[in-house]
């Protein structure tokens, strides 16, 4: 069997050959005949095969395609249109030309790392960007230090470094790119959007309430989009003395309906780990 990722038909198909005593042999991933690291890309689920599958005939002439041209670098992007993207724009103005530190997290703002914006100096593991500031103020406190984390990430492990940042007073500003959603896995609803897991209405855990909770003195919310006052927010906020938490708070563009001119929406509705089920409808033939 060649699965990606781990062996989870293949295991199944073991258990049902066991069961039904099916006079079969059963070669993957689990008896490392199929490998577990890497890509299967073509040339290698070839080779598999033609190691898996004895010939019935005689061995037929291999034809060798020519190689063709390099394919492009694509590297990843935000998409367009993202919040994330103005968010980093308005604190790189705020920023100036101070020698600031921007420390990042695990999501699509990682992705802020890449020109032009070339804000993420530093990714380790979910909740490190808090930390890792925190660190960096205390080594080095005349230099500015900026954490960026989304809001799905503040909840899984950024709150813990906060609280450490809050009680130690650490000069830091925490930016929260908060896009009311967990996007890069999947859009799952997080203890910030009211949402549960399985799309029921939750109680909302306010991230404004949590910082203030914590004892943090500088705690706004800006929408980045409007950018005088996203950059005004940023630059208070770095020169408030201790940490300061600034929630950029505006929908991941992703997790919207396309409204193309003409359509219509005919459903919302939650199911599961899925937020929003739009139905969307082209207008009927002869109307276009
Ligand atoms: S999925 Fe949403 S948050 Fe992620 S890059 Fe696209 S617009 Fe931005």
């Amino acid at each position: 069997m060649v699965e990606e990722l781990e062996p989870v038909l293949e295991e199944q198909a073991c258990l049902l050959a066991w069961r039904h005593r099916l006079p079969v042999r059963i070669q993957g991933k689990l008896d490392e005949v199929v490998p577990r690291e890497g890509e299967l890309g073509t040339d290698r689920v070839l080779d598999l095969l033609g190691r898996l599958i004895p010939p019935r005939h005689e061995a037929r002439t291999v034809v060798s395609r020519p190689a063709g041209p390099p394919l492009p670098v694509r590297p990843p992007v935000l998409c367009p249109g993202c919040p994330h993207r103005a968010s980093f724009y308005a604190v790189k103005l705020a920023a100036g030309d101070r020698d600031a530190v921007f420390t990042g997290d695990i999501g699509c703002y990682t992705l802020g790392n890449a020109p032009p914006l070339e804000m993420v100096d530093t990714c380790l593991c979910m909740g490190a960007s808090v930390s890792i500031a925190a660190g960096l103020a205390r080594v080095e406190p005349g230099r500015p230090v900026v954490a960026f984390l989304g809001d799905s990430t503040f909840f899984h492990s950024g709150l813990s470094g906060l609280i450490n940042a809050s009680y130690n007073r650490a000069r830091i500003t925490l930016v929260v790119v908060d896009n009311r959603t967990t996007a890069m896995t999947g859009h799952q609803p997080h203890p910030g959007t009211g949402r549960t897991a399985m799309g029921a209405t939750g109680r909302e855990t306010d991230i404004v309430e949590l910082a203030r909770a914590l004892g943090i003195g500088f705690v706004e919310v800006v929408d980045p989009c409007r950018l005088d006052q996203a950059v005004a927010v940023a630059q208070r906020a770095m020169a408030h003395d201790g940490p300061a938490v600034v929630v950029m708070r505006r929908e991941c563009v992703a997790g919207r309906p396309r409204l193309i001119s003409g359509w219509t929406t005919t459903g919302v509705r939650n199911v599961g780990f899925a937020s929003r089920n739009w139905v969307v409808r082209p207008p009927p033939l002869g109307d276009a």
